[in-house]
Protein backbone atom coordinates (compact mmCIF):
# COMPACT_ATOMS: atom_id res chain seq x y z
CA UNK A 1 0.00 0.00 0.00
CA UNK A 2 1.34 3.18 -0.78
CA UNK A 3 2.36 5.64 1.96
CA UNK A 4 3.12 2.60 4.60
CA UNK A 5 6.87 2.09 5.71
CA UNK A 6 7.87 -0.01 9.07
CA UNK A 7 8.40 3.07 10.60
CA UNK A 8 5.31 4.37 9.85
CA UNK A 9 3.58 1.90 11.24
CA UNK A 10 4.93 1.76 15.14
CA UNK A 11 3.59 5.48 15.34
CA UNK A 12 1.14 5.30 17.57
CA UNK A 13 0.07 9.79 17.01
CA UNK A 14 -3.24 10.17 15.02
CA UNK A 15 -2.53 12.20 11.44
CA UNK A 16 -5.85 13.80 12.30
CA UNK A 17 -6.14 16.56 14.68
CA UNK A 18 -9.49 16.61 16.84
CA UNK A 19 -11.48 18.67 15.21
CA UNK A 20 -14.03 16.05 13.41
CA UNK A 21 -11.72 13.67 12.48
CA UNK A 22 -13.04 10.75 10.63
CA UNK A 23 -15.79 9.46 13.06
CA UNK A 24 -14.43 6.15 14.28
CA UNK A 25 -17.77 4.72 14.76
CA UNK A 26 -17.91 5.28 10.61
CA UNK A 27 -15.02 3.48 9.75
CA UNK A 28 -15.80 0.30 11.79
CA UNK A 29 -19.03 0.21 10.20
CA UNK A 30 -17.34 -0.67 7.01
CA UNK A 31 -17.27 -4.49 6.96
CA UNK A 32 -14.83 -5.09 3.81
CA UNK A 33 -17.23 -6.51 1.58
CA UNK A 34 -16.35 -5.17 -1.07
CA UNK A 35 -20.12 -4.34 -3.08
CA UNK A 36 -18.97 -0.72 -3.59
CA UNK A 37 -15.98 -1.41 -5.75
CA UNK A 38 -17.66 -2.04 -8.67
CA UNK A 39 -19.79 1.00 -8.33
CA UNK A 40 -16.94 3.16 -7.97
CA UNK A 41 -15.67 5.59 -10.94
CA UNK A 42 -12.01 5.62 -10.13
CA UNK A 43 -11.93 1.64 -9.18
CA UNK A 44 -13.62 0.97 -12.81
CA UNK A 45 -10.70 3.65 -14.33
CA UNK A 46 -8.04 1.93 -12.51
CA UNK A 47 -8.64 -1.37 -10.12
CA UNK A 48 -6.67 -0.34 -7.58
CA UNK A 49 -7.84 -0.69 -3.91
CA UNK A 50 -6.63 2.08 -2.57
CA UNK A 51 -8.51 4.47 -5.00
CA UNK A 52 -11.61 2.65 -3.85
CA UNK A 53 -14.03 3.62 -0.98
CA UNK A 54 -13.02 0.69 0.79
CA UNK A 55 -9.49 1.55 0.01
CA UNK A 56 -10.32 4.87 1.18
CA UNK A 57 -11.87 3.86 4.23
CA UNK A 58 -8.71 1.69 5.24
CA UNK A 59 -6.84 4.51 4.92
CA UNK A 60 -8.66 7.01 6.78
CA UNK A 61 -8.61 4.05 9.65
CA UNK A 62 -4.80 3.62 9.42
CA UNK A 63 -4.27 7.61 9.67
CA UNK A 64 -6.49 7.81 12.58
CA UNK A 65 -4.94 5.09 14.26
CA UNK A 66 -1.21 6.57 13.55
CA UNK A 67 0.20 3.93 11.10
CA UNK A 68 0.32 6.61 8.60
CA UNK A 69 2.35 9.08 10.05
CA UNK A 70 2.43 11.83 7.61
CA UNK A 71 -0.18 13.59 5.05
CA UNK A 72 2.18 13.41 2.03
CA UNK A 73 1.18 13.78 -1.79
CA UNK A 74 0.67 10.31 -1.88
CA UNK A 75 -1.74 9.68 0.68
CA UNK A 76 -3.55 13.04 -0.33
CA UNK A 77 -3.77 11.89 -4.07
CA UNK A 78 -6.41 8.88 -3.17
CA UNK A 79 -8.54 11.63 -1.38
CA UNK A 80 -8.14 14.26 -4.44
CA UNK A 81 -9.19 11.69 -6.73
CA UNK A 82 -12.35 10.55 -5.26
CA UNK A 83 -15.20 12.10 -7.19
CA UNK A 84 -17.40 12.83 -3.51
CA UNK A 85 -19.67 10.92 -6.31
CA UNK A 86 -21.55 8.86 -3.73
CA UNK A 87 -22.46 5.99 -5.38
CA UNK A 88 -20.54 4.10 -3.13
CA UNK A 89 -23.17 5.06 -0.44
CA UNK A 90 -26.14 3.51 -2.57
CA UNK A 91 -24.05 0.05 -3.33
CA UNK A 92 -22.94 -0.25 0.47
CA UNK A 93 -25.27 -2.80 1.89
CA UNK A 94 -23.92 -1.42 5.49
CA UNK A 95 -25.44 1.92 5.17
CA UNK A 96 -21.80 2.97 5.63
CA UNK A 97 -21.84 6.96 5.69
CA UNK A 98 -18.72 7.88 3.53
CA UNK A 99 -20.04 11.09 2.55
CA UNK A 100 -19.36 12.10 6.21
CA UNK A 101 -15.98 10.40 6.21
CA UNK A 102 -14.30 11.84 3.30
CA UNK A 103 -15.98 15.54 4.23
CA UNK A 104 -14.19 15.18 7.30
CA UNK A 105 -11.34 13.45 5.94
CA UNK A 106 -10.86 16.70 3.55
CA UNK A 107 -10.85 19.04 5.80
CA UNK A 108 -8.27 17.89 7.64
CA UNK A 109 -6.15 17.25 3.96
CA UNK A 110 -6.88 21.32 4.25
CA UNK A 111 -5.48 22.11 7.34
CA UNK A 112 -2.90 19.71 7.43
CA UNK A 113 -1.48 19.29 3.90
CA UNK A 114 0.66 21.51 1.97
CA UNK A 115 -0.11 21.92 -1.92
CA UNK A 116 2.30 22.99 -4.69
CA UNK A 117 2.32 26.10 -5.48
CA UNK A 118 0.25 26.07 -8.78
CA UNK A 119 -2.24 23.76 -7.28
CA UNK A 120 -3.01 26.44 -4.47
CA UNK A 121 -2.96 29.15 -6.61
CA UNK A 122 -5.68 27.43 -9.30
CA UNK A 123 -7.66 26.12 -6.07
CA UNK A 124 -7.33 29.85 -4.90
CA UNK A 125 -8.54 31.07 -8.58
CA UNK A 126 -11.38 29.12 -8.62
CA UNK A 127 -12.59 30.26 -4.87
CA UNK A 128 -11.82 33.48 -5.68
CA UNK A 129 -14.26 33.60 -8.61
CA UNK A 130 -16.87 30.27 -8.66
CA UNK A 131 -18.18 31.28 -5.45
CA UNK A 132 -19.07 35.32 -6.07
CA UNK A 133 -21.83 35.57 -8.72
CA UNK A 134 -20.98 39.43 -8.44
CA UNK A 135 -17.21 38.85 -9.61
CA UNK A 136 -18.53 36.34 -12.31
CA UNK A 137 -20.97 38.95 -13.34
CA UNK A 138 -18.26 41.11 -14.16
CA UNK A 139 -16.19 38.24 -15.46
CA UNK A 140 -18.99 37.55 -17.58
CA UNK A 141 -18.04 40.53 -20.32
CA UNK A 142 -14.52 39.83 -21.03
CA UNK A 143 -15.35 36.10 -21.63
CA UNK A 144 -18.57 37.21 -23.86
CA UNK A 145 -15.80 39.92 -25.73
CA UNK A 146 -13.37 36.50 -26.34
CA UNK A 147 -16.16 34.64 -27.49
CA UNK A 148 -17.93 37.36 -29.73
CA UNK A 149 -15.04 38.36 -31.37
CA UNK A 150 -13.82 35.16 -32.85
CA UNK A 151 -10.74 34.58 -30.52
CA UNK A 152 -11.79 31.60 -28.65
CA UNK A 153 -12.10 30.00 -32.27
CA UNK A 154 -8.70 31.35 -33.19
CA UNK A 155 -6.80 30.02 -29.81
CA UNK A 156 -8.52 25.98 -31.21
CA UNK A 157 -7.42 26.75 -34.96
CA UNK A 158 -3.93 27.71 -34.31
CA UNK A 159 -3.45 25.22 -31.54
CA UNK A 160 -2.05 28.48 -29.33
CA UNK A 161 -4.80 27.08 -26.77
CA UNK A 162 -2.16 24.12 -26.42
CA UNK A 163 0.13 26.50 -24.93
CA UNK A 164 -1.53 27.11 -21.93
CA UNK A 165 -1.74 24.99 -18.83
CA UNK A 166 -3.64 21.73 -18.41
CA UNK A 167 -6.11 23.21 -16.07
CA UNK A 168 -6.90 26.19 -17.75
CA UNK A 169 -7.28 24.57 -21.06
CA UNK A 170 -9.79 22.48 -19.16
CA UNK A 171 -11.44 25.87 -17.76
CA UNK A 172 -11.69 27.47 -21.33
CA UNK A 173 -13.06 23.87 -22.99
CA UNK A 174 -16.05 24.12 -20.56
CA UNK A 175 -16.84 27.65 -20.94
CA UNK A 176 -20.36 27.26 -22.20
CA UNK A 177 -21.47 29.84 -24.74
CA UNK A 178 -22.28 32.93 -23.40
CA UNK A 179 -25.75 34.72 -24.94
CA UNK A 180 -24.86 38.16 -23.62
CA UNK A 181 -22.88 39.18 -20.62
CA UNK A 182 -24.28 40.51 -17.34
CA UNK A 183 -26.84 37.71 -17.15
CA UNK A 184 -28.62 36.66 -13.81
CA UNK A 185 -29.48 39.19 -12.09
CA UNK A 186 -33.03 40.93 -13.45
CA UNK A 187 -35.40 39.22 -11.26
CA UNK A 188 -37.64 41.08 -8.78
CA UNK A 189 -37.52 39.79 -4.93
CA UNK A 190 -41.24 38.27 -5.15
CA UNK A 191 -42.92 36.72 -8.02
CA UNK A 192 -46.44 35.75 -7.72
CA UNK A 193 -47.94 33.09 -9.34
CA UNK A 194 -50.79 32.28 -12.23
CA UNK A 195 -53.49 31.88 -10.73
CA UNK A 196 -54.69 30.87 -6.63
CA UNK A 197 -50.85 30.59 -4.83
CA UNK A 198 -50.72 27.32 -4.19
CA UNK A 199 -47.08 27.20 -2.60
CA UNK A 200 -45.05 30.00 -1.04
CA UNK A 201 -41.47 28.53 -1.64
CA UNK A 202 -37.89 30.49 -2.35
CA UNK A 203 -35.91 29.86 -5.22
CA UNK A 204 -31.75 29.53 -5.17
CA UNK A 205 -30.06 30.94 -8.12
CA UNK A 206 -26.72 29.59 -7.12
CA UNK A 207 -23.37 31.59 -8.27
CA UNK A 208 -21.85 30.08 -11.42
CA UNK A 209 -25.48 29.18 -12.56
CA UNK A 210 -26.92 32.28 -11.72
CA UNK A 211 -24.01 34.16 -14.62
CA UNK A 212 -23.37 31.24 -16.90
CA UNK A 213 -26.67 29.23 -17.12
CA UNK A 214 -29.03 31.89 -16.40
CA UNK A 215 -31.68 30.06 -19.07
CA UNK A 216 -32.29 27.26 -16.15
CA UNK A 217 -33.34 29.47 -13.73
CA UNK A 218 -35.49 31.83 -16.19
CA UNK A 219 -37.24 28.26 -17.05
CA UNK A 220 -37.55 27.17 -13.25
CA UNK A 221 -39.23 30.99 -12.44
CA UNK A 222 -41.48 30.31 -15.27
CA UNK A 223 -42.33 26.66 -14.19
CA UNK A 224 -42.93 27.53 -10.67
CA UNK A 225 -45.35 30.38 -11.52
CA UNK A 226 -46.86 28.01 -14.10
CA UNK A 227 -47.55 25.64 -11.19
CA UNK A 228 -48.85 27.94 -8.45
CA UNK A 229 -45.93 28.77 -6.37
CA UNK A 230 -45.59 32.49 -5.26
CA UNK A 231 -41.79 33.01 -5.22
CA UNK A 232 -39.45 34.88 -3.33
CA UNK A 233 -35.93 35.47 -4.84
CA UNK A 234 -33.59 37.22 -2.80
CA UNK A 235 -31.18 39.17 -5.39
CA UNK A 236 -28.39 39.10 -2.69
CA UNK A 237 -27.98 35.62 -2.35
CA UNK A 238 -24.53 34.12 -2.77
CA UNK A 239 -22.81 30.93 -2.76
CA UNK A 240 -24.44 27.59 -0.92
CA UNK A 241 -20.91 27.13 0.01
CA UNK A 242 -21.24 23.54 -1.75
CA UNK A 243 -17.68 24.10 -4.25
CA UNK A 244 -15.93 24.72 -0.65
CA UNK A 245 -17.96 21.60 1.39
CA UNK A 246 -16.64 19.37 -1.74
CA UNK A 247 -12.94 19.73 -1.49
CA UNK A 248 -12.41 20.71 2.43
CA UNK A 249 -12.53 24.12 3.02
CA UNK A 250 -14.66 24.02 6.04
CA UNK A 251 -14.92 27.18 7.67
CA UNK A 252 -15.72 28.84 3.63
CA UNK A 253 -18.46 26.60 3.67
CA UNK A 254 -19.95 27.50 7.02
CA UNK A 255 -19.75 30.77 5.91
CA UNK A 256 -21.64 30.90 2.95
CA UNK A 257 -24.22 28.56 4.83
CA UNK A 258 -24.74 30.94 7.80
CA UNK A 259 -25.29 33.60 4.75
CA UNK A 260 -27.64 31.80 3.03
CA UNK A 261 -29.94 31.09 6.16
CA UNK A 262 -29.76 34.69 6.98
CA UNK A 263 -30.96 35.77 3.35
CA UNK A 264 -34.41 33.61 3.27
CA UNK A 265 -34.70 34.06 7.01
CA UNK A 266 -37.79 35.61 8.31
CA UNK A 267 -40.12 34.50 5.49
CA UNK A 268 -42.95 31.74 5.92
CA UNK A 269 -41.88 29.55 3.48
CA UNK A 270 -43.21 26.07 2.79
CA UNK A 271 -40.07 25.35 0.21
CA UNK A 272 -36.67 26.43 -0.64
CA UNK A 273 -36.35 25.34 -4.45
CA UNK A 274 -33.07 23.85 -5.80
CA UNK A 275 -32.29 23.38 -9.39
CA UNK A 276 -28.74 22.14 -9.11
CA UNK A 277 -27.77 18.60 -7.78
CA UNK A 278 -24.95 19.90 -6.42
CA UNK A 279 -26.41 22.78 -4.26
CA UNK A 280 -29.04 20.94 -3.17
CA UNK A 281 -27.25 18.13 -1.60
CA UNK A 282 -25.29 20.57 0.36
CA UNK A 283 -28.07 22.70 1.35
CA UNK A 284 -30.31 19.56 3.19
CA UNK A 285 -26.40 19.29 4.74
CA UNK A 286 -26.99 22.34 6.88
CA UNK A 287 -28.19 20.84 9.93
CA UNK A 288 -25.26 18.42 10.12
CA UNK A 289 -22.65 21.20 9.01
CA UNK A 290 -23.75 23.57 11.67
CA UNK A 291 -24.14 21.24 14.17
CA UNK A 292 -21.63 23.31 16.74
CA UNK A 293 -22.98 26.37 16.13
CA UNK A 294 -25.17 27.31 18.90
CA UNK A 295 -26.68 30.42 16.87
CA UNK A 296 -27.39 28.92 13.93
CA UNK A 297 -27.79 24.59 14.83
CA UNK A 298 -31.37 24.77 14.84
CA UNK A 299 -31.84 27.35 12.03
CA UNK A 300 -29.71 25.28 10.19
CA UNK A 301 -32.05 22.46 10.72
CA UNK A 302 -35.21 24.31 9.82
CA UNK A 303 -33.77 25.58 6.88
CA UNK A 304 -32.44 22.08 5.67
CA UNK A 305 -35.82 20.66 6.33
CA UNK A 306 -37.83 23.05 3.77
CA UNK A 307 -34.87 22.26 0.92
CA UNK A 308 -36.16 19.98 -2.14
CA UNK A 309 -34.91 19.96 -5.89
CA UNK A 310 -37.47 21.28 -8.29
CA UNK A 311 -38.19 17.30 -9.09
CA UNK A 312 -39.15 16.95 -5.70
CA UNK A 313 -41.99 20.12 -5.99
CA UNK A 314 -43.01 19.27 -9.24
CA UNK A 315 -43.78 15.83 -7.58
CA UNK A 316 -45.30 17.56 -4.52
CA UNK A 317 -47.60 19.27 -6.95
CA UNK A 318 -49.54 17.90 -9.32
CA UNK A 319 -49.64 19.66 -12.73
CA UNK A 320 -52.18 22.02 -13.25
CA UNK A 321 -50.66 23.59 -16.20
CA UNK A 322 -50.87 21.87 -19.79
CA UNK A 323 -48.59 19.61 -21.24
CA UNK A 324 -47.81 19.88 -24.84
CA UNK A 325 -46.45 17.37 -26.86
CA UNK A 326 -42.77 17.36 -27.30
CA UNK A 327 -41.69 14.55 -29.69
CA UNK A 328 -38.41 13.83 -29.10
CA UNK A 329 -35.53 11.48 -28.32
CA UNK A 330 -33.86 12.33 -24.88
CA UNK A 331 -31.48 10.94 -23.14
CA UNK A 332 -31.47 10.95 -19.38
CA UNK A 333 -28.13 11.42 -17.38
CA UNK A 334 -28.71 10.83 -13.94
CA UNK A 335 -26.73 13.49 -11.76
CA UNK A 336 -25.18 11.95 -8.88
CA UNK A 337 -25.88 14.80 -6.50
CA UNK A 338 -29.50 14.12 -7.22
CA UNK A 339 -28.79 9.74 -7.61
CA UNK A 340 -26.58 8.81 -4.63
CA UNK A 341 -26.61 11.87 -2.18
CA UNK A 342 -30.23 12.70 -2.54
CA UNK A 343 -31.83 9.26 -3.46
CA UNK A 344 -33.70 11.05 -5.82
CA UNK A 345 -34.00 8.28 -9.05
CA UNK A 346 -37.38 8.64 -9.62
CA UNK A 347 -38.69 12.47 -9.12
CA UNK A 348 -36.90 13.46 -12.46
CA UNK A 349 -38.08 10.52 -14.35
CA UNK A 350 -41.48 11.09 -13.49
CA UNK A 351 -42.02 14.87 -14.32
CA UNK A 352 -40.24 14.10 -17.47
CA UNK A 353 -42.39 11.17 -18.08
CA UNK A 354 -45.61 12.86 -18.08
CA UNK A 355 -44.64 15.08 -21.27
CA UNK A 356 -46.46 13.63 -24.66
CA UNK A 357 -44.54 12.56 -26.90
CA UNK A 358 -40.88 12.53 -24.88
CA UNK A 359 -39.09 9.59 -25.34
CA UNK A 360 -36.57 8.83 -22.45
CA UNK A 361 -33.88 7.02 -23.23
CA UNK A 362 -32.01 5.45 -20.12
CA UNK A 363 -28.28 5.25 -20.29
CA UNK A 364 -25.84 2.19 -19.40
CA UNK A 365 -23.52 2.93 -16.34
CA UNK A 366 -26.24 5.52 -14.89
CA UNK A 367 -24.87 5.56 -11.81
CA UNK A 368 -21.24 6.40 -12.97
CA UNK A 369 -20.28 10.04 -12.50
CA UNK A 370 -19.50 12.11 -15.91
CA UNK A 371 -16.30 13.36 -14.27
CA UNK A 372 -17.93 16.48 -13.31
CA UNK A 373 -18.28 16.20 -9.37
CA UNK A 374 -18.09 20.41 -8.39
CA UNK A 375 -14.69 21.22 -9.06
CA UNK A 376 -13.23 18.08 -10.15
CA UNK A 377 -13.36 18.26 -13.68
CA UNK A 378 -11.20 21.32 -13.33
CA UNK A 379 -8.68 19.92 -10.61
CA UNK A 380 -8.30 16.26 -12.22
CA UNK A 381 -8.88 16.94 -15.80
CA UNK A 382 -7.70 13.92 -16.89
CA UNK A 383 -9.81 11.80 -14.70
CA UNK A 384 -12.39 13.33 -15.65
CA UNK A 385 -12.13 13.06 -19.34
CA UNK A 386 -11.60 9.19 -18.84
CA UNK A 387 -14.76 9.35 -17.50
CA UNK A 388 -16.44 11.73 -19.41
CA UNK A 389 -15.24 9.76 -22.35
CA UNK A 390 -16.99 6.66 -20.97
CA UNK A 391 -20.34 8.83 -20.41
CA UNK A 392 -19.95 10.27 -23.95
CA UNK A 393 -19.33 6.95 -25.42
CA UNK A 394 -23.37 5.84 -24.15
CA UNK A 395 -24.94 8.73 -24.68
CA UNK A 396 -23.61 8.70 -28.59
CA UNK A 397 -24.64 4.82 -28.53
CA UNK A 398 -28.34 6.31 -27.47
CA UNK A 399 -28.62 7.93 -30.95
CA UNK A 400 -30.75 10.83 -28.98
CA UNK A 401 -31.78 14.11 -29.96
CA UNK A 402 -30.52 15.75 -26.39
CA UNK A 403 -29.16 14.97 -23.40
CA UNK A 404 -31.23 16.05 -20.17
CA UNK A 405 -29.89 15.93 -16.44
CA UNK A 406 -30.40 17.85 -13.50
CA UNK A 407 -27.26 19.49 -12.39
CA UNK A 408 -25.83 22.32 -14.56
CA UNK A 409 -21.98 21.06 -14.02
CA UNK A 410 -22.88 17.67 -15.90
CA UNK A 411 -24.50 19.67 -18.58
CA UNK A 412 -20.92 21.36 -18.88
CA UNK A 413 -18.78 18.38 -18.95
CA UNK A 414 -21.13 16.11 -21.48
CA UNK A 415 -21.52 18.87 -24.01
CA UNK A 416 -17.80 19.07 -23.96
CA UNK A 417 -16.72 15.37 -24.06
CA UNK A 418 -19.80 14.70 -27.22
CA UNK A 419 -18.06 17.94 -28.56
CA UNK A 420 -14.37 16.26 -27.99
CA UNK A 421 -15.78 13.20 -29.96
CA UNK A 422 -16.88 14.94 -32.80
CA UNK A 423 -20.42 13.97 -31.91
CA UNK A 424 -21.93 17.40 -30.20
CA UNK A 425 -25.14 17.06 -28.30
CA UNK A 426 -27.71 19.81 -27.27
CA UNK A 427 -27.85 19.35 -23.37
CA UNK A 428 -30.72 20.68 -21.21
CA UNK A 429 -31.37 20.96 -17.73
CA UNK A 430 -34.83 18.59 -17.59
CA UNK A 431 -36.51 22.23 -16.05
CA UNK A 432 -35.91 23.56 -19.83
CA UNK A 433 -38.10 20.39 -21.44
CA UNK A 434 -40.44 21.07 -19.11
CA UNK A 435 -40.10 25.21 -19.62
CA UNK A 436 -40.70 24.04 -23.13
CA UNK A 437 -43.70 21.89 -23.35
CA UNK A 438 -45.74 23.80 -21.04
CA UNK A 439 -45.07 27.08 -23.56
CA UNK A 440 -45.49 24.80 -26.65
CA UNK A 441 -41.78 25.17 -27.72
CA UNK A 442 -41.18 22.20 -29.30
CA UNK A 443 -37.85 23.26 -31.49
CA UNK A 444 -34.82 22.70 -28.49
S1 LIG B 1 -17.49 8.95 -3.64
FE1 LIG B 1 -17.42 8.08 -5.72
S2 LIG B 1 -15.25 8.18 -6.33
FE2 LIG B 1 -15.33 8.49 -4.09
S3 LIG B 1 -15.03 6.46 -3.22
FE3 LIG B 1 -17.27 6.74 -3.39
S4 LIG B 1 -17.81 5.88 -5.41
FE4 LIG B 1 -15.57 6.16 -5.38
S1 LIG C 1 -19.82 -1.81 0.41
FE1 LIG C 1 -19.82 -0.67 2.36
S2 LIG C 1 -19.20 -2.15 3.89
FE2 LIG C 1 -18.69 -3.04 1.91
S3 LIG C 1 -16.55 -2.43 1.55
FE3 LIG C 1 -17.81 -0.86 0.59
S4 LIG C 1 -18.05 0.72 2.17
FE4 LIG C 1 -17.33 -1.13 3.21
Amino acid sequence: MDGLSPRDTVSLQSLFDSHHPPDDGLIRECVHCGFCLPACPTYLLWHEEMDSPRGRIYLMKAAAEGKISTMDESFVAHFDRCLGCMSCMTACPSGVKYDKLIESTRAQIERHHHRGLWDRFTRWMIFQLFPHPRRLRWLSLPLWLYQRSGLQRLFYKTGLIRLLPKRLQQMDSLLPTLDAPFQGFSYGTRIAAQGTPRLKVGVLLGCVQRVFFDRINAATIRVLAAEGCEMFVPPSQGCCGALATHVGREEQSLEAARRMIDTFDRQDLDYIVVNAAGCGSNLKEYGYLLRDDAKYAEKARIFASKCRDISEILTILSPQAERHALPMRAAFHDSCHLLHAQQLRTPPRSVLKAIPGLELVELPESNICCGSAGVYNLVEPETAHDLGQRKAEHVARAKAEILVSGNPGCLLQITKEMRDRGQPIRALHFIEVIDASIRGVTKL
